[in-house]
């Protein structure tokens, strides 16, 4: 693959990812309105972003949270060049999981691993 061509598939995934990201930003707007907390945050900043998810944390599906974080990180390894490579293993991640997951930062095998790994501590902290 052509250095031009990876740099096009990345823009599209880059914007991609900074739409999902503004979705997910309206939505902690919305639940900062709704939880009062607006004058925790000063500015409209990434950083105001970030913190008011850290405080908005236990209203918000877990999911989400994760998702914002796996998008912010993916940014991060779009500008620092390193996307699409596996953070665990450093391996290449394949196009087609990407594809379906474009803030994937592991390979489907380290993913696994650590989902196994999150069950069991899960099950630990149930029993
Ligand atoms: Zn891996």
């Amino acid at each position: 693959m052509s250095q031009s061509s990876m740099i096009k598939k990345t823009d599209a995934i880059k914007e991609g990812l900074l739409q999902r990201k503004r979705e997910l930003e309206a939505g902690i707007k919305q639940l900062q309105l709704d939880n009062d907390v607006s004058d925790q945050i000063q500015d409209s900043g990434d950083q105001a972003i970030s913190s008011a998810f850290e405080s908005l944390k236990s209203s918000l599906h877990n999911n989400e949270y994760e998702e914002f974080k796996m998008i912010e990180k993916a940014l991060e390894m779009i500008e620092a060049g390193s996307y699409g490579m596996c953070v665990d293993c450093q391996e290449a991640i394949s196009e087609k999981r990407l594809k379906s997951y474009p803030n994937a930062t592991r390979c489907i095998l380290c993913q696994e691993k650590v989902e196994e790994e999150n069950q069991k501590n899960d099950t630990n902290s149930y029993f």
